[in-house]
């Protein structure tokens, strides 16, 4: 037997024998599991919009394969910013209603900036009423903070708040609160475990930049502070003390891209709702991510035109 041929049957050999271990082991039997990540969904009482979400939920709900659960990526609804109360509550209740009837998997939800009531309106009452900024998505999905983790067999997942009222408008950053938090998180998992990072608007991304349609007069790229996260810098010197932070999810640009920073994957990962119902948005269709996360700490990614 040639070299070769003998380390092609002995791979079939150490194969088998994994495999089955891994049939008789209760606890390692998947070496994988799945997640959808379906993102900026904007759904507004409309039939495109109402429908197109039923499309998407519907899709990952009967894939072949099985998704251990959903990550919502943010901006459920078309927009909270500027809209009246009973505008907002219409878009909650077409929100809720497609995902009861639509949606059997279990669902960690992350807020993004249009899901915030009131930033947008120079109105005091608005201002002063106990479901202004961010108390009013917590209260649809159901979260008592907006930034939380949770464990799924051995990886961590982290969920960022990423945008922040901001003159009217809104900044992508963590606040000192969150920043500490995010710190503590980090020190106290176990190194055993691999760590995923959830924000709404992206922390690195390259399609942050492609979002405006020109450079500036000058030649220089254009990126607002709406786009990508401002304290970018601060948030990659912290992930680099910790070697198991494998990935970082976001939506927000409707657009899709995929960069490794640092030895950090980044993923954007479009958008439900493509051109906010109007189609594709600048090439990329309407589309969710499907993940899958590996024991070993590999991901992998599929994007998934649904429409
Ligand atoms: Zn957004």
């Amino acid at each position: 037997m040639d070299r070769r041929k003998f380390l092609q049957s002995s791979s079939l050999v150490t194969a088998a024998v994994s495999f089955n271990q891994f049939e008789f082991s209760p606890t390692s039997k998947s070496l994988s599991f799945h997640v959808g990540f379906l993102s900026d969904t904007h759904v507004k009482p409309t039939d495109i919009a109402e429908e197109g979400m039923r499309k998407a939920f519907r899709h990952v709900n009967q894939l072949d394969t099985k998704v251990d659960f959903i990550i919502n990526g943010g901006d459920s609804i078309m927009d909270a910013l500027k809209a009246s109360k009973e505008k907002v509550q219409k878009q909650w209740d077409v929100w809720n209603k497609v995902l009861s009837e639509e949606n059997k998997l279990p669902i960690h939800h992350c807020i993004g900036n249009h899901d915030a009531w009131g930033w947008q309106m120079n109105d005091a009452e608005v201002k002063n009423d106990p479901l202004y900024d961010k108390k009013w998505v917590l209260q649809e999905h159901k979260m008592t903070s907006p930034f939380y983790s949770f464990v799924h067999k051995n990886w961590k997942f982290i969920v960022l708040d990423s945008a922040h009222e901001n003159n009217g408008g809104y900044i992508a950053r963590i606040d000192e609160e969150q920043i500490i938090w995010l710190e503590n998180e980090l020190k106290s998992t176990d190194n055993s475990k691999h760590i995923c990072i959830v924000s709404h608007i992206p922390i690195v991304s390259f399609c942050s930049a492609m979002f405006a349609d020109k450079n500036e007069p000058n030649g220089d790229w254009k990126i607002s502070r709406a786009l990508l996260h401002v304290d970018s810098r601060r948030l990659i010197d912290l992930f680099k003390q910790y070697q198991n932070i494998v990935c970082c999810l976001s939506g927000h640009i409707h657009l899709q891209d995929s960069v490794e920073y640092f030895g950090i994957q980044y993923y954007c990962n479009g958008a439900v709702s493509g051109d906010w119902w109007n189609g594709p948005f600048k090439g990329f269709a309407p589309a969710y991510a499907l993940f899958e996360f590996f024991n070993d700490g590999k991901v992998k990614r599929q994007i998934i035109n649904y429409a």
